[in-house]
């Protein structure tokens, strides 16, 4: 199944220019996203994670199926103030200003394997504030995963864990 025909670009969104890689017609199609599960699934499972985590917003739709596929948790990393309890977060520069980023304090237990998924990798800055998060939680992140990948970005150079996505634009 050529999993392209069901993602859906729509130009100039969300600023005049830009070319948004849309999943929604990908979840959409049973069938489509069953596949995309599974060849997640196949992505993934060979680094034998303890856990998963999914990048708010798509990353939690990316996630959440797969830990349920595999009989792991997972957990999010989200935008400064949506979760409660005590947190961790981090803080990363973008193209104008910055951002912070926070997941629960007792996601993870020091040494834990995880894996970080999301829907698409562009310029990687996104993969790698949650690596860095990640990681000052004591977590071992072993891989990352994407269903997309914006190969004109080279996010991948941005992440220093391997990649694995599923289709890929340039
Ligand atoms: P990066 O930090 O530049 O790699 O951007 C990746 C983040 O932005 C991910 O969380 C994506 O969900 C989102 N993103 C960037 N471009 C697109 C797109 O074309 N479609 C969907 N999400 C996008």
């Amino acid at each position: 199944m050529d999993l392209k025909e069901h993602i859906r670009a729509v130009p100039d969104f969300p600023k005049p220019g830009i070319l948004f890689y849309d999943i929604s017609t990908l979840l959409m199609h049973a069938e489509a996203w069953q596949e995309t599960v599974r060849r997640l699934t196949d992505e993934v499972a060979p680094y034998k994670p303890d856990m998963l985590v999914g990048i708010e917003s798509r990353g939690f739709l990316t996630a959440a199926p797969l830990a349920l596929e595999m009989g792991i948790g997972f957990f999010m990393v989200r935008k400064k103030g949506k979760l409660p309890g005590e947190t961790l977060e981090y803080s990363y520069g973008l193209e104008y200003g910055s951002d912070t980023i926070e997941m629960q304090a007792d996601a993870v237990t020091p040494g834990q394997r995880v894996i970080v998924l999301d829907d698409l990798l562009a310029t990687g800055g996104t993969m790698d504030a949650s690596i860095q998060l990640l990681r000052r939680a004591g977590a071992e992140v072993a891989a990352a995963a994407c269903i997309i990948e914006l190969t004109f970005l080279e996010g991948r150079s941005k992440v220093d864990v391997p990649v694995h996505t599923l289709v890929s634009y340039d």
